[in-house]
């Protein structure tokens, strides 16, 4: 590991404190090894003057659910110190009190809740303290003689202490522990399967030492020849593992009583670690540190075949752990997986939403490395079972999980829309997303693969008219995001006006494959993981002109009204297994792809329009955009429509020969 300090951007932030602890904390957040997602924690000591004039001794420590790698001064929180160093003082102190009296002890009560551990940080007698949970130092502690070649490594200057709770009790600890001891003589301080801190008056130093001490402990990997034991692997996902996800995410989804996404990582690392010969058991002997437990639960579930069976097990195995730890008043968990191991066959995710998803994904990673590590150093130890269901269920870290309120009505789902790089495919993917969906975008045009956001938004390059092509996308869907819930089937072309009389087989033709047969193709693609999906629904993108046809428009016209028959057939068909399907009839969207200046002029001028005139040339007198007509297709997606299908909806501003 490597210092990533920068003198000149150092220099830049001149002797303002706060700057710099917001620098230091970037560095260490740009170190994934470090610290992931949340984890980790920092502060500085300073000393202000407030509003009243008087100055003030203040801590600002990192906020309760900032990440290190974009924190800002404003994810610091103000704490008096004198307070916390007080209250380390005191005999006991329990969860909410402690919450209570750092809140108290904020000088900004605009600020982020200050960290649990931040009575720790107050009573170390350095200005900068800086806090990670090291890949390298974790995974050394976690293993037989972990202790001892931590001593070796780190001699006298480091201070090692045995796990105990984080918040008041390691404050506590450390207090304890460090009361003789001459704080000059101490590098930083390691706490067996947990982390690592250093502290010092200058942020340099205090970051650089940390940088040298997980160093030291990678460098002992690395001359132990096991720096990168981790097995590689391959594996080539068949059509009835990639139904068989589908299925465990249902699954996973009913035991946790909303939709969940699922992802299925066939990484040459993922596969790699789930072929080892003893899998199933070191894939279950814990997390590399406690808090890792709050997004992937304490052990991972392991897959025995492709009916899903090994989801239920799992649930009964974390009944039974919770009944084992439960003192009576605590509430279980949904016992739902987090994380997966198929033996040969990679690893699975499980996460509410796509953020989380990731997080589980990048744990994952870290923690199969880590327990690598730890095999090859005589053998993987996680901390007993009952200290990690007490940091799972300790209240401060329920509390955490808790706070986002108000879940977007889509999340969990996933979507597969297609004609997503313009026009009424692309502001459906934007909506869906909106709505908290994760999104499979398809498109002829490769620019889908880079349209939107890529942690919620999978873009593909597709062309919809080649069966092989549709079938490959709809996989990927399913090993991305664990299955398909919505289908938005738009893409579509309108072929240039020609009567009937001198219309070719070959217009007919590719309008007929590209408007008709291709959603017929990929509505029988979808339907296996429809079947699995949470409120499957489908809708069909037809048009206008299939209730109110224009001269010129055979070739479109009849393949739209061949869309909308099967639009009908379907929904007789589909309703028995929960899904539902429905069309939309857009007309006159402007704003797509097909509409340039120049075609908007002249169609104007054909019918002696201006072209706003034209644009609004409908009953309500109102342009009918793209958006409008995505945010008729979320509707007809959500729960507001649970009891319509087989239904056809004008998007159209009014049409008089449709009404
Ligand atoms: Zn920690």
């Amino acid at each position: 590991m490597h210092s990533l300090w920068n003198d000149r951007e150092a220099a830049a932030l001149g002797d303002d404190l706060l700057a710099q602890r917001v620098y230091t904390s970037q560095l260490l957040g740009r170190e994934p090894s470090l610290v992931l997602h949340g984890g980790g924690n920092t502060s500085v000591k300073t000393r202000v003057r407030n509003i009243l004039g008087d100055e003030e001794d203040i801590l600002y420590i990192k906020g309760s659910g900032w990440d290190l790698a974009t924190i800002s001064a404003a994810g610091f929180a103000p704490t008096r110190l004198r307070t916390l160093q007080r209250l380390a003082m005191l005999p006991s102190l329990s969860d909410s009190d402690m919450m209570r009296e750092l809140k108290a002890a904020c000088t900004n009560p605009a600020a982020p809740t200050p960290s649990v551990e931040a009575i720790l940080h107050a009573i170390m007698p350095a200005r900068f303290v800086d806090h990670t949970h090291a890949d390298a130092v974790v995974a050394i502690s976690n293993s037989p003689d972990g202790e001892a070649i931590l001593r070796d490594i780190y001699g006298e200057r480091v201070l090692l202490l045995p796990y105990v709770m984080p918040g008041f009790v390691l404050a506590q600890q450390v207090y304890a522990a460090t009361r003789d001891i001459d704080w000059q003589q101490l590098d930083g301080i390691v706490l067996l399967h947990h982390g690592v801190f250093t502290f010092h008056e200058d942020a340099k130093t205090c970051y650089e030492n940390m940088v040298a001490l997980v160093d030291r402990a990678e460098q002992y990997l690395q001359r132990r020849g096991i720096w990168s034991c981790a097995r590689q692997g391959q594996y080539c996902a068949q059509d009835d593992d990639v139904l068989a996800l589908a299925r465990m995410r249902q699954q996973a989804a009913a035991l946790h009583g909303k939709p969940l996404l699922a992802r299925w990582d066939l990484s040459a690392g993922a596969v790699g670690y789930s072929a080892l010969d003893n899998i199933a058991d070191i894939a279950t002997r814990g997390p590399v540190t406690p808090d890792h437990t709050l997004h992937t639960k304490r052990t991972a579930m392991v897959v025995s075949d492709k009916t899903g069976e090994a989801v239920t097990q799992f649930a009964a195995q974390y009944h039974d752990y919770f009944t084992r730890h439960d003192n009576g008043k605590l509430t279980c968990l949904d016992a739902a997986p987090r994380v997966g191991v198929w033996p040969g066959c990679g690893m699975l995710y499980f996460a509410p939403n796509a953020k989380r998803l990731q997080v589980v994904q990048d744990i994952a990673s870290h923690t199969r490395r880590a327990v690598q590590w730890g095999e090859a150093l005589g053998g993987w130890q996680a901390l007993p079972e009952k200290d990690i269901f007490e940091l799972e269920y300790w209240e401060l870290e329920q509390a955490k999980l808790k706070s986002s309120a108000g879940t977007p009505a889509l999340e969990g789902k996933v979507a597969l829309v297609t004609g997503a790089a313009s026009g009424i495919g692309r502001a459906c993917v934007d909506a869906l997303v909106r709505e908290g969906a994760c999104v499979v975008a398809l498109d002829i045009n490769a620019a889908v693969t880079s349209l939107f956001p890529a942690i919620t938004v999978l873009g593909l390059m597709c062309d919809v008219t080649d069966t092989q092509q549709l079938r490959s996308a709809v996989q990927q869907a399913v090993v991305h995001f664990g299955g398909i819930d919505l289908l938005v089937s738009n893409a579509g072309i309108f072929p240039p006006s020609t009567p009937v009389a001198a219309l070719s087989d070959a217009a007919l033709d590719s309008s007929l494959k590209l408007n008709f047969s291709s959603h017929l193709a990929l509505l029988r693609e979808c339907i296996p993981f429809l079947q699995l999906g949470c409120d499957p629904a489908v809708v069909m993108v037809a048009s206008k002109n299939v209730p109110a046809p224009g001269p010129g428009a055979a070739a479109y016209s009849c393949a739209k009204a061949a869309l909308t028959q099967l639009v009908r057939v379907a929904a007789l068909e589909l309703g028995q297994h929960g899904i539902r399907i429905n069309a939309v009839h857009p007309n006159a969207v402007f704003d797509t792809g097909i509409w340039d200046d120049a075609t908007l002029q002249a169609r104007a001028a054909a019918y002696g329009l201006t072209v706003d005139a034209y644009k609004t040339n409908n009953v309500l007198r109102r342009e009918v955009t793209s958006a409008q007509v995505a945010s008729a297709v979320v509707a007809l997606c959500g729960s507001s429509f649970a009891c319509t299908t087989g239904a056809q909806l004008p998007v159209d501003g009014g049409n008089e020969r449709v009404i």
